[in-house]
């Protein structure tokens, strides 16, 4: 909202689960417009986006669709760690997140190493996801090395 004149806020629910405070800094943002109720049904524009189908009250008699003229769509929903695909492969903790042993970015698995998001229930920024990223890879060399020598 510092950087575009107009941003949309598309929420599914009829509330924000954020803290009081992000809503309130969000709330208080005049080129900010909460779309409460509301979903996303696609996407158009030729060469570029250009805007939003978009559908309110979905399943009730307020039921509506509408488009709005946008030139982004940053697409964030829930916060569950996209893993599905390693269930039974490494160890997962009750969240999903993919368990490292100690510091390193060792799994349950010799040889598979995790980086990034999928290992860190705690941070979840970009700068330390880069920087697992690099550990990853040290820890990786190392095990190849290791395994040849
Ligand atoms: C709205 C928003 C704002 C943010 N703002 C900041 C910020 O200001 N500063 C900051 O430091 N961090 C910010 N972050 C967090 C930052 O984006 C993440 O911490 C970082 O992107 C994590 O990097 P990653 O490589 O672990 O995961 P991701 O960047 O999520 O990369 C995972 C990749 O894996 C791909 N993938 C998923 N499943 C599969 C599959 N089955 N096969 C192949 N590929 C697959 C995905 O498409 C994706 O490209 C923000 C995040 C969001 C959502």
């Amino acid at each position: 909202s510092n950087l575009a004149q107009k941003v949309y806020l598309i929420v599914r629910k009829d509330y924000l689960r954020a803290s009081k405070v992000m809503q309130k800094r969000v709330m208080d943002k005049d080129n900010i417009t909460i779309l409460f109720n509301t979903n996303t049904l696609g996407l158009f524009g030729s060469e570029f986006l250009e805007g939003a189908h978009l559908v309110e009250h979905v399943g009730t008699d307020k039921e509506r669709k509408f488009d709005i003229n946008i030139d982004g769509f940053f697409l964030a929903i829930g916060h569950n760690p996209n893993t599905e695909i390693f269930k039974g492969q490494v160890d997962l903790d009750a969240q999903g997140y993919v368990v490292v042993s100690g510091g390193s970015t060792a799994t349950s698995v010799p040889g598979v190493f995790a980086a990034g998001d999928v290992a860190d229930p705690h941070y979840q920024q970009a700068i330390s996801a880069a920087g697992t990223g690099c550990r990853a890879a040290l820890d990786a060399e190392r095990f190849i090395m290791e395994s040849q020598s």
